[in-house]
C-alpha cells in the first residue's frame, strides 16, 4: 500500500531543468565554459529545459560586468537558456524563509569559529587528507555557553547544519553510488546573509531544477545539499559532477596559468569552433577526427561516455 507519506515530494510532469550557476566573481575560464557546455548538452539532448542562475550573495566579489561577460560568453559558444536568469541576491525572502524552517526543525547552530579556528582542528595530525571538514567545536554548546561566546567574541555567529554525522547517499551518473558524511556547513552567514549551500538547494528547487551538472570539486558538499533538501521536504535533483580542466602545473585553472578565458583565447588566434572541439574531444564526447558541432555533440550525448580524468588545457595557440 502506498501512504501518503511516502510518495515523492513532486511529481514534474516534464523533465526537470539543467543549469548552469556560475558566481560573477571574475571572467569565466574555459573549464567552467567546459561544464557550462556538458550541462547544457545534458539538458537539452533529453529535451529538458536549461536555466540559467547567477550566484551573487557574495557582494563584494561579484560585479554586473562579470555577469553580463560571462553571459556572453555562454551565448557565444552557442549556448542557449530558457526564461529570465535568476539572481539569487533578489531571493532573499525565499532563502530567509527556509533558513527559519531548517532552524524550526532544530537543524541549526549558531558558531562563532573563525576561519582560522576550522583550519587549525582540522589540521590535527590524524586528519590532514579529504576537504576541509567543520570538526564541531560549537556544535553542542548549552545555551549559557552560547552567551559567553556571543559574549566574549564581539562577532555575530554564522548558522551551520547539524548535520548529526549522518551518511548520505547518492548516485553520481558519473561516479555512480556515492556515499558521504554530512559535513556542518555554513547555511546563514554573519552578515545576515544566505550561504551558498542554502541558497543552491532553495534556488534549484524554484527554477525546477532536475538534474545539477557541475564541477567535480563541489562534490563534497553534496551529501549536506542532499539532506538540506530532504529536511526542507524538497525532491533532490540529480547529480553529475564532471572533472575540472587543470593548469600546465596540474591545479585548479587560475589567472597565473595564462590564456585562459574566452577573450584571451580569441584573441590569441583561436575560433569558437576549435574550443568547442577541443572541450568535447577532452571530454570524450568526440575523437580526435571527428567533425563537432553543437547539433552533432546533441545527438551523440551520452553521460556515459564522459572522461572520469582531469584534463589539462594546452597553452593558448594550441588547441
Ligand atoms: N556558483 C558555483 C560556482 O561558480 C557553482 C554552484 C553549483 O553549481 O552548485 O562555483
Amino acid at each position: 500500500m502506498l501512504c501518503m507519506s511516502t510518495l515523492p515530494h513532486s511529481t514534474p510532469d516534464l523533465p526537470g531543468a539543467g543549469r548552469y550557476a556560475p558566481s560573477p566573481s571574475g571572467p569565466l575560464h574555459l573549464g567552467n565554459l567546459r561544464t557550462a557546455l556538458l550541462a547544457w548538452l545534458a539538458a537539452r539532448s533529453s529535451g529538458a529545459p536549461f536555466v540559467l542562475r547567477v550566484e551573487d550573495l557574495d557582494c563584494e566579489r561579484s560585479r554586473p560586468e562579470h555577469e553580463r561577460s560571462q553571459l556572453a560568453d555562454l551565448a557565444a559558444l552557442g549556448l542557449d537558456w530558457d526564461g529570465p536568469v535568476m539572481r539569487q541576491s533578489e531571493r532573499l525572502r525565499e532563502h530567509r524563509d527556509a533558513f527559519e524552517q531548517l532552524r524550526a526543525a532544530g537543524r541549526l547552530y549558531p558558531c562563532w569559529c573563525t576561519r582560522a579556528d576550522v583550519r587549525e582542528a582540522a589540521s590535527a595530525p590524524h586528519d590532514t587528507a579529504g576537504p576541509l571538514r567543520y570538526p564541531g567545536a560549537c556544535r553542542n554548546l548549552s545555551a549559557q555557553e552560547r552567551s559567553r561566546r556571543a559574549r566574549e567574541s564581539g562577532r555575530e555567529p554564522v548558522w551551520r547544519l547539524d548535520g548529526r554525522s549522518e551518511r548520505v547517499r547518492f548516485d553520481d551518473l558519473l561516479r555512480g553510488p556515492c556515499e558521504g558524511v554530512v559535513d556542518d556547513v555554513v547555511l546563514w552567514r554573519a552578515d545576515d546573509a544566505p550561504a551558498y549551500n542554502l541558497a543552491v538547494v532553495v534556488d534549484d528547487d524554484a527554477q525546477s531544477v532536475g538534474e545539477v551538472v557541475r564541477g567535480d570539486d563541489l562534490i563534497d558538499s553534496t551529501p549536506a545539499q542532499a539532506l538540506v533538501a530532504d529536511i526542507l521536504g524538497i525532491a533532490r535533483p540529480s547529480y553529475l559532477h564532471v572533472p575540472l580542466v587543470l593548469g600546465a602545473d596540474r591545479r585548479r585553472l587560475a589567472k597565473r596559468d595564462g590564456a585562459v578565458t574566452l577573450e584571451q583565447r580569441l584573441a590569441a588566434g583561436e575560433s569558437i569552433p576549435q574550443i568547442v572541439a577541443w572541450m568535447a574531444r577532452s571530454a570524450g564526447l568526440a575523437g580526435a577526427g571527428d567533425p563537432v558541432t553543437l547539433d552533432a555533440l546533441l545527438r551523440a550525448f551520452d553521460p556515459q561516455r564522459l572522461a572520469r580524468e582531469p584534463v589539462v588545457l594546452p597553452a593558448a595557440g594550441e588547441l
